[in-house]
C-alpha cells in the first residue's frame, strides 16, 4: 500500500513501476470526486455519485473506503481479493485513513509512505500541476499535515525525488517483502 501527502508524487510513482512491471495488479479505486481532464472512468477511477458510492458501502464493496477533502474514496473489494487469491501482488494507492483500515483487516499488507524532498516542493508541485483551485490546495496542503502524523505506522518511506530512484526503491520493497520469511512458510514446509 502506498499512502503520501497529495503532491508526493506517489501516482507517477506507481505509474513508473506497473509501466514496467505488468505482473503487478494496480487496484483502481472508486471515488466521488469530479475527473480531472484526462481521466478516465474505469482507468483512473470509477467515478460515482454520492449515492452510488453509498449504495456499495452498504454492499460492502469496499474494503476500505474514506472521505478526503471531501470527497469519498474506496478501494473495490471483489478484484483486490480475485487478485490476491491468485497470488498476484496487488498494489493499493490510498490515504492515510483507508490504509490503516487495510492494515487493521491484513495485518501482512506493506505499507510505504512517500514524501517529497521538502515541504516547499509538496507545494509547489500541488500549485504547479493546476488540477485544483488555490482554496482546494490549501485544504489539500493542510491535509499533508494530518497525513504525516501516520508516517510512523508506516514501513517503508520513500522520498520521492528522482522517479527513477523513487521507482527502483519501490522495487526493492517488493523484492524484500517476497523474501521474508513469513511468506515462504509453505515453501519451507514443503521442502
Ligand atoms: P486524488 O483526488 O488526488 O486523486 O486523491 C486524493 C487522495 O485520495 C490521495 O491521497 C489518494 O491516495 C487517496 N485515494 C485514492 N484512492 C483511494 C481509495 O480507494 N481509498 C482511500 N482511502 N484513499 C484513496
Amino acid at each position: 500500500m502506498l499512502s503520501g501527502p497529495s503532491g508526493s508524487g506517489k501516482g507517477t510513482l506507481v505509474k513508473e513501476y506497473t509501466d514496467k512491471h505488468p505482473e503487478v495488479f494496480l487496484s483502481v479505486s472508486a471515488t466521488t470526486r469530479k475527473p480531472r481532464e484526462g481521466e478516465v472512468h474505469g482507468v483512473n477511477y470509477f467515478f460515482l455519485t454520492v449515492d452510488e458510492f453509498k449504495k456499495r458501502i452498504e454492499e460492502k464493496g469496499f474494503l476500505e473506503h474514506a472521505q478526503f477533502c471531501e470527497n469519498y474514496y474506496g478501494t473495490p473489494r471483489e478484484s483486490v481479493e480475485k487478485k490476491l487469491n491468485e497470488g498476484v501482488d496487488v498494489i493499493l494507492e490510498i490515504d492515510v485513513q483507508g490504509a490503516m483500515q487495510v492494515k487493521e483487516n491484513c495485518p501482512e499488507a506493506v505499507l510505504v509512505f512517500t514524501l517529497p524532498p521538502s515541504y516547499e516542493i509538496l507545494r509547489e508541485r500541488l500549485i504547479g500541476r493546476g488540477t485544483e483551485a488555490m482554496d482546494v490546495v490549501e485544504k489539500r496542503l493542510n491535509e499533508a499535515h494530518n497525513e504525516i502524523k501516520y508516517a510512523d505506522k508506516y514501513d517503508f518511506v520513500i522520498i520521492n525525488d528522482s522517479i527513477e530512484t523513487a521507482a527502483e526503491e519501490l522495487g526493492a520493497i517488493f523484492t524484500s517483502s517476497r523474501c521474508r520469511r513469513e511468506n515462504n512458510t509453505e515453501f519451507i514446509k514443503e521442502f
